[in-house]
C-alpha cells in the first residue's frame, strides 16, 4: 500500500481539541506514532501512513485537523 507523509498544523490555543479528537480517530490512524512539534512551540505534527489514498487519509483525520493538513504520498528512499 502507499505511503503518505502527513503535516499538520495548528494554533497553540487548538492542542487540547486536537489531542482528544486524535484518540477516537478512526483504525488508520491508530498505529500511527505521529511526532509532535507542539513542545518546540511550532503546533502541529507529523506522521507517515500507509493508506490507499491521500483522500483516505484526509478522511481518517478528525474533521476538525482536516483543513489544516497536507498530505503528500512518499516512498522511503535509502542511501546505504
Ligand atoms: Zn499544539
Amino acid at each position: 500500500m502507499p505511503s503518505y507523509v502527513a503535516v499538520h498544523k495548528h494554533q497553540a490555543e487548538e492542542c487540547q481539541a486536537v489531542f482528544d479528537d486524535l484518540k477516537n480517530a478512526g483504525p488508520l490512524l491508530r498505529e500511527v506514532s505521529i511526532y509532535c512539534t507542539c513542545p518546540s512551540g511550532d503546533h502541529g505534527g507529523y506522521f507517515v501512513v500507509e493508506a490507499a489514498n491521500a483522500e483516505a487519509v484526509q478522511e481518517a483525520l478528525p474533521e476538525k485537523m482536516r483543513s489544516g493538513t497536507t498530505v503528500t504520498a512518499a516512498d522511503a528512499i535509502s542511501f546505504s
